[in-house]
């Protein structure tokens, strides 16, 4: 059983990572960020009401998200596999605060939250790169200060819980994959 939190600014690879680790796993991949733009597309209510946050990277308020994720957590895949992996929940402290809660209230327990430490110059760069419709100068420069803001602190939480794990996440995909192994051992 792994439960593990996914944390770190914008381009720091976590999705990516995620992604191949929960396939690696046999768990989901619970990306808030998919989601929403999964509900922005088909154009539900949730989406309707998340999009302009989301275009000017500020955080979607957490009585939609708390709401999303009690759901998702509660989905049958949860509870019956290995665990899961979530990227990109929570992203500030109150956030933090509703998962441990949540956790207790289902019975589950999150083994690590992993911080992904990217310096600024490779994150923006990637971004850049990436294109994805968010991944815009402005938007960007946003998202890295509500990162500093809101989501930073939520490091510390998992930090003086000793619950954290430090990965560099500048270094080549590869690399970061086997720096993760660690956590695949009980
Ligand atoms: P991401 O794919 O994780 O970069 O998220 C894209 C956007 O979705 C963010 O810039 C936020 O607007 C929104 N979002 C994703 N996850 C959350 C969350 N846990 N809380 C609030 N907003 C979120």
């Amino acid at each position: 059983m792994k439960r593990l939190i996914f944390l770190g600014p914008p381009g720091a690879g976590k999705g990516t990572q995620a992604s191949l680790l929960s396939e690696k796993m046999n768990v989901p991949h619970i990306s808030t960020g998919d989601i929403l733009r999964a509900a922005v597309s088909q154009g539900t209510t949730l989406g309707q009401q998340a999009q302009s946050y989301m275009d000017k990277g500020d955080l979607v308020p957490d009585e939609l998200i708390l709401e999303m994720i009690e759901e998702r957590l509660a989905q049958k895949d949860c509870e019956n596999s290995q665990g899961w992996i979530l990227d990109g929940f929570p992203r500030n402290l109150s956030q933090a605060e509703f998962l441990s809660q949540l956790l207790e209230k289902i019975n589950q327990v999150q083994d690590y939250a992993v911080n992904f430490k990217v310096e600024e110059n490779k994150l923006i760069s990637r971004l850049i790169k990436r294109g994805r419709k968010d991944d815009n100068e402005e938007t960007i420069k946003n998202r890295l200060v509500v990162y500093e803001q809101q989501t930073a602190p939520v490091t510390d939480f998992y930090r003086q819980r000793g619950e954290l794990f430090e990965v560099d996440g500048g270094l080549e995909l590869e690399i970061v994959s086997r720096s993760l192994e660690p956590l695949l051992i009980n």
